[in-house]
């Protein structure tokens, strides 16, 4: 089943290319649900994403169609990368794009993590 508006998984996608070891990432975490590594273009001193290893468009589909242990896995990933990074002292964000409005560039779901020093407010 799709997610209505959403276009079709691009198995050729960058992420799904890291995924398979077609294209090297600078990895900080490995396990049955979750790869997560360095962003090609920091944002902040420590900008890390983690993505599920299950072949998801955004968050849409992922919270959608995804199982409940791939949900799970995943969620309990990004708290085990945060805190592997020394992030839980001081605080960190999660952030998602999904879709055009939020200018989500890579079409599979992922989960920036940004930290390492203090973030300016929110913008919308
Ligand atoms: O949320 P959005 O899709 O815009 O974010 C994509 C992110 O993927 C960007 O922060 C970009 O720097 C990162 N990227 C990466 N490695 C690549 C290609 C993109 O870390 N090879």
């Amino acid at each position: 089943m799709r997610v209505t508006g959403l276009p079709p998984y691009d198995p050729q996608n960058i992420f799904a290319r890291i995924l398979r070891g077609e294209i090297p990432a600078k990895v900080v975490h490995d396990d049955a649900h979750a790869l997560a590594f360095h962003d090609i273009n920091p944002l902040a001193p420590l900008h890390v994403l983690v993505i599920p290893k299950g072949a998801y468009v955004s968050q849409a589909d992922f919270s959608a169609q995804a199982s409940d242990a791939e949900i799970a896995g995943f969620w309990r990933a990004v708290g085990q990368v945060a805190r592997a990074l020394g992030l839980e002292a001081n605080g960190y964000r999660i952030l998602a794009n999904m879709g055009e409005d939020a200018g989500q560039e890579v079409p599979h779901f992922h989960v920036h993590i940004f930290g390492g020093r203090r973030l300016g407010r929110m913008v919308a």
